[in-house]
């Protein structure tokens, strides 16, 4: 927070470099040498905020009876992961229709079910194919006998700064941490550190899997007479997707809003 709040004039012209640690389907861990705190957070928040997704806005019912309330129902039908293909969708606010929700920047959908039956986000069915619910066993509700929903919807794009089933990803990111291990014991520091994590050589520790570095280790360390600092310039960062958007992309996209903005602030 310290270095947040430096003067903007300290915050010069940066050549960072950026390296792949961990890539998995919905997971990445990178680490970014000579870049500064303000502008990982700059990062972080346009990723989990700015970076669109789809999800379900609007529900027409024509029968419920099951036992959740209307409004129940389309708050769970809301927060359903939706697979986002960032090309084929518009944001209704920068759609050519003005936001009047066409087919490029909604897409329309159904749901019928009845008892006795649970219904799962697999039953929705959507005007375009490639849109699908990402964990199709999520429990939207259950029906007994006689019960029945059916119901219509729109999904559309939207950003995580509006409502939060609109964001995609959740990022964090830290100073990689600098180890002085003069005055430490490590043999009991390494008792509760798992192999796979970190190894040590002599005095000195490498963290071999940031993916999985815990502060628990940390404190285990400083506990043992380790003295952690973190650094200021190189970082760890990590983005987890929910699903909608792989996370590659989603750290390409937050890196040409950023620039957009960027741009928006020279013109004037
Ligand atoms: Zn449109």
């Amino acid at each position: 927070v310290a270095a947040e709040r430096r003067a903007a004039s300290e915050v010069g012209e940066f050549k960072m470099k950026i390296s792949v640690l961990k890539q998995e389907d919905n997971e990445i861990t990178f680490e970014i040498e000579g870049a500064h705190p303000s502008f990982l957070n700059a990062l972080r928040r346009t990723s989990m905020y700015e970076v669109p997704a789809l999800a379900i806005e609007d529900v027409y019912y024509t029968k419920n009876s099951s036992v959740l309330y209307d409004e129940i129902v389309a708050h769970r039908l809301g927060l359903i992961p939706l697979k986002t293909d960032l090309k084929s969708y518009n944001l209704p606010s920068e759609c050519s229709c003005k936001g009047k929700l066409c087919a490029k920047c909604s897409v329309k959908g159904s749901l019928k079910a009845k008892g006795p039956a649970t219904v799962y986000a697999e039953d929705m069915k959507f005007k375009d194919p490639t849109v699908k619910a990402i964990y199709p066993k999520m429990i939207i509700t259950k029906l007994l006998e006689g019960q029945e929903i059916e119901l219509e919807f729109v999904a559309v794009l939207g950003k995580g700064m509006e409502h939060t089933k609109w964001s995609g990803c959740h990022v964090y990111y830290r100073g990689t941490p600098a180890f002085d291990t003069k005055n430490a014991d490590l043999d009991k520091a390494f008792e509760n550190i798992p192999a796979n994590v970190a190894k040590r050589t002599g005095k000195a520790i490498e963290i071999t899997d940031y993916s999985k570095w815990l502060p628990a280790y940390e404190q285990a360390l400083e506990k043992n007479g380790v003295k952690i600092t973190n650094s200021e310039e190189n970082f760890i960062l990590t983005i987890e997707s929910w699903g909608q958007v792989a996370p590659e992309k989603i750290l390409n996209e937050a890196v040409s809003i950023l620039q957009q903005k960027l741009k928006e602030v020279k013109l004037k």
